[in-house]
């Protein structure tokens, strides 16, 4: 079944770097699609070995592991996606192809244009491959299908379905998932976003209601085939109109394959945008102690600002900011209400983001609770491949100085773990995908210009020895 999906459609992954929103100083986007050649630019062996005081405390850059032609690469992107006289016209003639059914223009119809695009799955394995070869603990491969609901109940983005009933879009969905599965390893992760299994899924997800039959066995098979290869799962969250049932219906799958004691198998994602969302935690975990299994929590900050219910959301950036902060403060150190006094919080973590001041603080946090031996809940970090390169490579160089230097027994040291985000499907799939991560992220280009200095610092720095 699932060689099925690559005889049906062209199958490519795209590395996602669109940029990120503005209302921080903090941004670091490098955004850029490409379908061509997997991280060319990331061959640490590339990267010259230079000496000279580090004034950031690191044993070497972070951005050494990178190669001069990553560097140079990142570079030009941001400054592409920083100008409107160059962004706007390509956007819009990537959204017209994204959305194309013409048989000309449909990249997935027209094989001009599929050769030109190269798609090639061997690159999902030389890439991930790479991505682990440069220090990341692995990958989170997603399979690119999504819908989304506009204006209370149209349904876009579900490219060409060539199936028209629920059973038949789900079988689709779920041998994209299980292919999806194939092409990772041990320690690496299937991300899952429900409304790709159909527009009419969806249908359900806004009536609520208990999942289709259909559909959890479908979820079942995956999760069984996800533990048999030691990788985890996480699911998606999405627009307010849907969350409240796929929480429930991933809930159910906690249920059934998160054992306590065990390292979580599904992790759930919570939005901490929403004003709801200390609340949603203390319940979700409330939930597993009473019900005995483990919860796995993926934190965001949220991506649908722009299409969903404002009054629910922090009112400013910085609210939004301060609630993510909080909430990670307060599980690393055990303080969130329903953790206080527990010997075992039974709780993972995974945050994440780009937000370079959050990812800092949390890792600072966890070092300094660790060497006291009070560091209650162990964060990972997950982050979408092309983006935030100049902090990724920062948790990478303190991995590895912490492994080199620290004289503390292993108990008492935190070492960051990172994974790297990507998205396959379909070209056309991935492009639409692609164009709903700009327009949501649409805001962010000016930010870029902050994680542009630090390659230019890096670029200078192989120029001439010297820091800048
Ligand atoms: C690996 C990975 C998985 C993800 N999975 C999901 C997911 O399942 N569901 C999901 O919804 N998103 C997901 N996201 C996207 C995420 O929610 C953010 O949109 C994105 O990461 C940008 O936020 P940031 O934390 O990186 O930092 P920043 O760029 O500092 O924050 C930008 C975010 O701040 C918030 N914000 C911006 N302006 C305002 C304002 N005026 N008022 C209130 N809040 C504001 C928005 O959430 C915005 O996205 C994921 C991101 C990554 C990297």
């Amino acid at each position: 079944m699932a060689s099925s999906v690559i005889k049906t459609s062209t199958r490519t992954f795209l590395k996602i770097r669109p940029p990120l929103n503005l209302q921080s100083t903090q941004r670091r986007p490098q955004a850029s699609l490409s379908t061509q050649k997997p991280i060319d630019t990331i061959v640490a062996k590339e990267a010259p070995n230079i000496s000279a005081a580090r004034p950031d405390g690191f044993s070497r850059p972070p951005l050494a592991r990178l190669s001069t032609s990553s560097i140079v690469r990142n570079l030009l992107l941001s400054a592409f996606f920083t100008s409107p006289v160059l962004f706007r016209p390509a956007f819009y003639i990537f959204e017209k192809i994204a959305n194309s059914k013409s048989a000309w223009l449909n990249p997935d119809r027209n094989p001009l244009l599929r050769a030109a695009i190269h798609p090639n799955q061997a690159e999902i394995a030389q890439t991930s491959s790479e991505i682990r070869r440069l220090g990341f603990s692995g990958v989170v491969l997603c399979y690119g299908k999504e819908v989304q609901v506009q204006g209370g109940n149209r349904l876009v983005g579900y490219a060409n379905s060539s199936v028209d009933t629920m059973e038949a879009e789900i079988d689709q969905w779920a041998n994209g998932n299980l292919l999806t599965l194939d092409m990772i390893g041990e320690g690496d992760w299937l991300g899952i976003k429900y409304t790709g299994a159909g527009p009419r899924i969806t249908e359900a997800l806004l009536q609520g209601g208990a999942a289709p039959s259909k559909f959890v066995e479908a979820m079942d098979r995956i999760c069984d085939r996800a533990a048999s290869k030691g990788c985890r799962i996480w699911i998606d969250a999405e627009q307010q109109v849907l969350q409240k049932t796929i929480d429930q219906w991933t809930f159910d799958l906690m249920r059934r394959h998160n054992r306590p004691g065990k390292q979580a198998l599904i992790y759930n994602t919570i939005q901490a945008y929403l004003k709801s969302s200390r609340g949603k935690l203390q319940h979700q975990l409330e939930l597993s102690q009473k019900e005995g299994w483990r919860l796995g929590i993926k934190l965001v900050r949220g991506a649908y600002i722009n299409n969903d219910i404002r009054d629910r959301i922090h009112d400013t950036k910085a609210d939004t900011d301060a609630s993510y902060n909080g909430i990670v403060e307060d599980v690393l150190r055990g303080h969130f209400p329903a953790l206080v006094n527990r010997q075992d919080t039974n709780l993972d973590l995974l945050l994440a983001g780009h937000n370079s001041e959050s990812i800092r603080r949390a890792t600072r946090l966890a070092s300094s609770l660790a060497a006291q031996s009070k560091l209650k809940v162990v964060p990972e970090f997950g982050q979408l491949q092309g983006m935030a390169e100049d902090i990724g490579c920062e948790l990478l160089q303190m991995a590895d100085d912490v492994k080199k230097q620290s004289t503390s027994p292993p108990a008492d040291r935190y070492t960051p773990k990172v994974y790297k985000c990507l998205t396959w499907g379909s070209i056309q799939e991935c492009m639409q995908y692609l164009t709903r991560r700009l327009v949501e992220n649409r805001g962010a280009a000016s930010g870029m210009s902050v994680g542009a200095a630090e390659f230019r610092k890096e670029l200078f720095r192989r120029l001439t020895g010297r820091y800048a």
